[in-house]
């Protein structure tokens, strides 16, 4: 059977890339390594064709009043519960994830176009009446009629552009695409090559409910695609979701083309184990973080400090819990870690595993599928696979501790003091998220008060901030002012109009 190519969707219509010379990715089941579906990777021209739907689009659909612009959001939220299911099954599929966690990254998603349909009163301006009079003008004593009055505006900006990355094949897009539109502006989403099929039918259901022609644009590629889209002369913003290094290029790439940009990044987040801490609820924090997505998020806690006398309690139950977990397909029930997502990744941290040991950290629980004490976890033979691991002794200038690796590997950290704690996780060049776990509420105040992070959870182990609230990262994890989501997408996907009014 012939294997799909991914399409591209442009000005309302499922359009095939046109075969020419591009590369291509081949899109992977990651449980069985199979392929189902070719990306274009240098899609240069469908790129173009996508810009121009959307410049074509604009002018009706920033006109259109944003109550309107609104109801076809909630049309479309009508639309993703009724397509819950196939949307969940598809990100099983190319993402690998567990259905649980598949479930969560449509729900997210979801709540992200609810907290969209907000746009009337978040893209609300301000007026200041009567900032002067002037008295030469004016022909009546009584000056209640005439004067100056200001207020600004919030306008859409034109075409937006989003680049987003494969961990969240539903919810990344959906933090960008539906507030842009809301707001008046056209889009083009470029998602990961790794994971494009749910999002081709996210896209595809926006048509389904009614949204004009152009005004929402998918594009397949890979690094060619998104720089000609960032630099493109009709693109006026870019919001970008994936990893340090590619979210530095494209800010400073998208910036010097005069564009707004916003990159939300990578990381490498923190938790604080405090002896005092509920034991169980602390162990199903750290697990649930460390190993939920099988690692694999940008809010994973992949650094557990324990403080004082934590290890005590903490090292055999961490062991007990990591021997629960089922590595395995992500559709198969009882499974609770999926594969990771391609072969390229396994190796990666593989090679982060090996550097563990190789540095003279101690490998208390995986390290490699042959070492795993339980079958429960052994990692199956086919599709990509890693086992969870846990190093403990782990010190500052090691790899596993001072890079993202984005697998089921959690590094422990051993501190006296919660000071000592917050010196180390603060000396990370990411700013993420960090976590603390504890029953005093002093502690507590004083990690949020101390933390360099923009997401904190407290007796949380993954605190993802819902839809109203920023996804606030800082540091290395974050480039630009205003993050996704809450008030700050509105503002980012539009801009101020001042006007000063006489009238005599
Ligand atoms: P990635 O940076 O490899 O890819 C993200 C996007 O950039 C993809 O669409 C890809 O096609 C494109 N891209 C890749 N290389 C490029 C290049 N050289 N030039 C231009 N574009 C390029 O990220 P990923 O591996 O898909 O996702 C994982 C990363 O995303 C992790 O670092 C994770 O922490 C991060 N992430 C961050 C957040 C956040 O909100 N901070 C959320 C989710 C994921």
């Amino acid at each position: 059977m012939n294997t799909p190519t991914v399409p591209n969707f442009i000005a309302g219509q499922r359009t095939q890339p046109q075969p020419h010379n591009s590369k291509q990715h081949q899109v992977i089941n990651p449980a069985t390594g199979e392929t189902i579906a070719h990306a274009e990777l240098d899609n240069i021209r469908a790129a173009d064709a996508a810009v121009a739907a959307a410049v074509e689009a604009f002018p009706a659909w920033a006109s259109t009043p944003v109550g309107d612009r609104c109801q076809f959001l909630f049309r479309y939220k009508n639309k993703l519960e009724e397509h819950f299911e196939e949307l969940a099954s598809s990100i099983v599929r190319e993402h690998g994830k567990t259905k649980a966690e598949a479930n969560g990254d449509v729900r997210r998603g979801i709540d992200c176009v609810e907290f969209a349909c907000a746009a009337p009163t978040l893209m609300m301006g301000r007026t200041l009446p009567q900032i002067a009079v002037s008295s030469s003008f004016c022909r009546t004593e009584d000056k209640s009629g005439v004067g100056i009055d200001s207020s600004v505006d919030r306008v859409p900006l034109g075409v937006c552009v989003g680049i987003t990355p494969f961990n969240f094949p539903v919810m990344v897009p959906l933090w960008m695409w539906p507030m842009a539109i809301a707001c008046g502006n056209t889009f083009i989403l470029k998602p990961s090559e790794k994971v494009p099929l749910s999002a081709v039918r996210e896209v595809e259901l926006a048509h389904e409910a009614g949204l004009p022609k152009g005004v929402l644009n998918l594009v397949t590629g890979g690094p060619s695609v998104v720089d000609h889209l960032i630099t493109h002369d009709d693109v006026r913003a870019v919001s970008f979701v994936g990893s340090t290094k590619v979210g530095h290029h494209i800010y400073k790439t998208a910036c010097a083309a005069g564009k707004r940009a916003q990159c939300m990044a990578g990381a490498k987040n923190y938790m604080v184990i405090m002896p005092d801490a509920n034991q169980d609820a602390a162990i199903e924090g750290v697990v649930g973080s460390a190993f939920g997505n099988s690692g694999q998020r940008c809010l994973a806690g992949s650094v557990a400090i324990l403080v004082g006398d934590t290890p005590s309690w903490f090292i055999p139950k961490i062991k007990e819990a990591a021997a629960k977990l089922k590595v395995g397909p992500g559709g198969e029930t009882g499974v609770n870690m999926g594969p990771v997502i391609d072969k390229a990744s396994q190796q990666r941290i593989e090679g982060f595993i090996a550097s563990g040991h190789k540095d003279g950290a101690t490998c208390i629980f995986g390290g490699s599928p042959s070492s795993a004490p339980s079958t429960e976890h052994r990692a199956p033979s086919t599709g990509c696979f890693v086992a969870p691991t846990i190093f403990d002794n782990v010190r500052p200038g090691m790899d596993i501790l001072e890079n993202e690796i984005f697998g089921p590997v959690l590094s422990i950290v051993r501190e006296q003091t919660l000071d000592a704690a917050l010196a180390t996780m603060n000396r990370s060049k990411y700013g993420n998220m960090g976590v603390i776990f504890t029953s005093s509420g002093y502690n507590a105040r004083r990690f949020k008060t101390h933390s360099q992070v923009g997401m904190v959870g407290i007796n949380v182990g993954v605190p993802a901030p819902m839809a109203v609230f920023p996804f606030a990262g800082w540091k290395q994890s974050f480039f630009g002012d205003l993050h996704a989501n809450g008030e700050d997408a509105a503002k980012f996907y539009t801009e101020s109009k001042v006007v000063v009014a006489r009238w005599m």
